[in-house]
C-alpha cells in the first residue's frame, strides 16, 4: 500500500509470503527471491524452511 499526497488509498495488496499479513510499506525482501515478508522474523522462518526445517522454532519477535 502506498500513501498518496491527498490521502490514503490501497494501491495493491501485498501479503507476507510466510504468515499472510498485509504489508503496508515496502516489506522485507526474503533471501533467495522467495517474496516479501512483513518482518525479519518471517524472513528467518522462511530461511529455516528453505534449509529443510519442517517446523521452525523461533523466538517471538521482541519489537
Ligand atoms: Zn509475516
Amino acid at each position: 500500500m502506498r500513501f498518496s499526497p491527498e490521502g490514503y488509498y490501497v494501491e495493491r495488496y501485498v501479503k507476507c509470503a510466510n504468515c499472510g499479513l498485509l504489508i503496508y510499506d515496502q516489506g522485507v525482501a526474503g533471501t533467495g527471491g522467495t517474496g516479501l515478508f512483513c518482518s525479519a522474523w518471517c524472513v528467518a522462518w522462511d530461511e529455516q524452511r528453505q534449509a529443510g526445517v519442517e517446523h521452525p522454532v523461533l523466538k517471538l519477535p521482541t519489537d
